[in-house]
């Protein structure tokens, strides 16, 4: 996070009681708060909000539980979400409330104890619902946005890996980055690259495929650099030697992948020449043909005064060379538009090459100052309302490739993976492609089965004939 974003990051406040099992939902609370760019701290002053995480094991631990929540509401501005074993407590519902048939106590039905006592409340969980407390903290404190950050899905913070739906995870593969890009400072924040040791990336990728996970995202700063700085040293899995580089770990994960019927998805790939090998990878079926590329533009120019890595390159050739070797490949990218001192001929530049290279899915920011960015010094600052301007301007353009891209797929049979199937999927749910990253790109719409013997669930395979598009998504129909 920038200094300047993280200054004004939303501060929440947490109150952790209770045992070590409380302790570990308590840091995986916090290590998604943190991951997502919140503060947290151990005092209520000044919070934005406050988490508390309750016990109810004896009577003094309820006690303590319900003066904590108490004194969170007079101290924390009222904003109190509550997770932890009390929070599953029930109580009677008093007589005279269920004579009179009131919400929630109608027919003597029992109520929530923290309801009851402290109906200002904002969210009440139970234990082990980490999900629940984000999907509550989204609800009343909308997450902080940084740019330059939010374009790697949530990279930051190596126990936020584990922190996804079961069924996903994202597996950070090193940790800094060697390149000094003048709009970002990452490096200053975090150091130069530092690559963790192979064994210890592919002992994590087997846990998580044992834990069920069914997509594996790979990220970094930058990807393709994995290795860079220890020489792409030798490491060891399973007594074997192994290179500490991306094409060994890569061809190391798809295997994994490949014995827990798994999908490799790859974030971060700067358009190295070396980048072409993976690519033979995916035109096997190994690794998903689906390419996270952050070219930022296109101009060299301004890739020059962006100090980005691979700004050499002749980034369409490339692309075309990728789409012969995998021609199902699909590529996302992120921009930023109105950089210090770009000229229009430079941003016509940048529209060309988003409509020549046709990228299924792009992102883009206006440039902002980010406190500490060398960019910032740049001539020719532009004025809000331009960059903003041209933001709209090359988000049309790629709207319109992505959604013929996207009409190209009706008629076509793909692969989902199920994200939500209420009641076994009977009426439909919601599903990813090979095409969709989570929580980045669109989705598939399943709608009902045809078969009605068929069912979805959570974290599984199905395959759907696609009918229809919606906005960013696919509508499809399980098959
Ligand atoms: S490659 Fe550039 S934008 Fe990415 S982290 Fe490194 S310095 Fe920042």
């Amino acid at each position: 996070m920038s200094e300047t974003a993280a200054a004004n990051a939303p501060r929440i406040g947490f109150v952790s009681l209770g045992c070590p099992k409380a302790l570990t939902d308590s840091e995986l609370i916090l290590t998604q708060l943190a991951a997502e760019g919140y503060q947290t701290s151990k005092t209520l002053e000044g919070a934005d909000l406050v988490i508390v995480n309750t016990c109810g094991f004896i009577d003094e631990a309820v006690q303590e539980s319900l003066e904590a929540i108490g004194e969170a509401l007079s101290v924390g501005g009222g904003k109190v979400i509550v997770t932890g074993c009390l929070g599953a407590k029930t109580i009677a519902a008093p007589a005279s409330a269920a004579a009179a048939g009131q919400s929630g106590a109608s027919g003597g039905e029992p109520e929530n104890l923290i309801r009851r006592m402290h109906p200002a409340v904002l969210a009440v969980t139970g234990p082990h619902a980490t999900q629940e407390v984000m999907d509550a903290v989204h609800r009343h404190l909308p997450r902080p946005h940084d740019p330059f950050l939010d374009l790697v899905p949530g990279a930051f913070g190596a126990a936020g890996i584990k922190l996804t739906p079961r069924h996903y995870a994202y597996l950070k593969i090193s940790e800094g980055c060697n390149h000094r890009c003048t709009f970002c400072i990452i490096p200053s924040l975090r150091g130069d690259l530092v690559s963790r040791p192979v064994g210890d990336v592919l002992k994590e990728a087997q846990a998580l495929f044992e834990g069920g996970v069914k997509e594996l995202l790979v990220i970094s700063q930058d990807t393709a650099a994995y290795g860079v700085e220890v020489k792409y040293r030798t490491g060891f899995w399973e007594g074997r030697p192994i290179k500490t580089r991306m094409l060994d770990l890569v061809r190391a994960l798809a295997d994994l992948a490949g014995q827990y019927g798994a999908w490799l998805r790859l974030h971060y790939v700067y358009p190295y020449p070396h980048v072409d090998e993976v690519l033979a990878l995916m035109a096997e079926g190994r690794v998903l043909p689906y390419l996270d590329v952050p070219f930022q533009h296109s101009a060299p120019s301004v890739l020059r005064r962006m100090k980005r890595p691979a700004s050499g390159e002749q980034n369409l050739e490339r692309i075309r060379r990728w789409r012969a070797l995998c021609p199902q490949l699909v590529i996302r990218s992120t921009f930023i538009a109105g950089f210090p001192g770009e000229t229009p001929a430079e941003f016509e530049h940048l529209l060309d090459f988003i409509a020549q290279a046709r990228l299924d899915r792009v992102g883009c920011f206006a440039y902002s100052p980010v406190d500490g960015a060398a960019a910032n010094a740049l001539p020719g600052m532009l004025p809000a309302q331009e960059r903003q301007a041209r933001r709209a301007r090359l988000m049309a353009v790629a709207e319109a490739v992505s959604t013929a891209k996207l009409r190209e797929r009706v008629g076509a049979v793909m692969q989902v993976l199920v994200d939500a199937a209420p009641a076994l999927g009977r009426k439909g749910g919601v599903g990813r492609s090979y095409a969709d990253a989570p929580e980045i790109d669109g989705v598939v719409h399943l709608l009902t089965p045809e078969k009605i013997s068929k069912q979805l669930r959570v974290g599984q395979f199905t395959q759907a004939r696609i009918v229809d598009t919606r906005g960013h998504d696919l509508v499809g129909v399980p098959v």
